[in-house]
């Protein structure tokens, strides 16, 4: 089974892919977390991206691309993934849909989180101020930028999946417990 969760900056994807993850053996695959890890591994393109992110932009969409097609080709994504961060642009879902289809495959479900997005500001700035929140895109201005960007790169992958049938919007504003539970039910099916 591969699985898209998708939503805005803070919706809680990270938090529900993890959870899938973990009860249906999925392979999480968060494009954020990735290129995090190039960051800090302090390389030339680590620093490239680090820039990027801060700035609430999006990575170019051929790095982005890579970093996945080498992924989801991995023995551990045999069984099935989830993606969470990606894809982010229509490019990257065309690119997707490419990829899944010379292997045979193709994404069952888009599991769409739907927030208040005056509740997801207040959740990313308590987030930064959390002790161990090291993230220096979890500030309000930069928010901000990532919110422009995803209403204007991001949300327009939603028309592309709901096309193919496999859209499935859930309320994020729930508790943890049943958002996990909504998506559980749509997974049985
Ligand atoms: P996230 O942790 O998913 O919120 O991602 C943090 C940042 O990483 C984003 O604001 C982008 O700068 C970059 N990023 C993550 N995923 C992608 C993607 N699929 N395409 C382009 N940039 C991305």
């Amino acid at each position: 089974m591969d699985l898209i969760i998708f939503g805005p900056p803070g919706a809680g994807k990270g938090t529900q892919a993890q959870l899938i993850q973990e009860r249906y053996q999925l392979k999480k695959l968060s494009t954020g977390d990735m290129l995090r890890g190039e960051v800090s591994s302090g390389t030339p393109l680590g620093m490239k991206l680090e820039e990027i992110i801060a700035s609430g932009q999006l990575v170019s969409d051929d790095i982005i691309i890579e970093i996945i097609a080498n992924c989801i080709s991995e023995p551990e994504c045999q069984k099935g993934f989830i993606l969470d961060g990606f894809p982010r642009t229509v490019v990257q879902a065309k690119a997707l849909d490419e990829m899944l289809g010379h292997m045979g495959r193709k994404i069952q479900y888009v599991l769409v989180l739907e927030v208040d997005e005056e509740i997801l500001i207040d959740r990313i700035t308590s987030r930064a101020a959390e002790a161990g929140a090291t993230r220096d895109d979890d500030n309000a201005e930069t928010l901000k930028q990532r919110l422009t960007v995803y209403h204007e790169q991001t949300e327009p992958v939603l028309p592309y999946f709901e096309n193919k049938g496999v859209l499935r919007k859930i309320d994020g504003m729930r508790p943890i417990n049943e958002v996990t539970a909504e998506i559980e039910v749509i997974l049985k099916n």
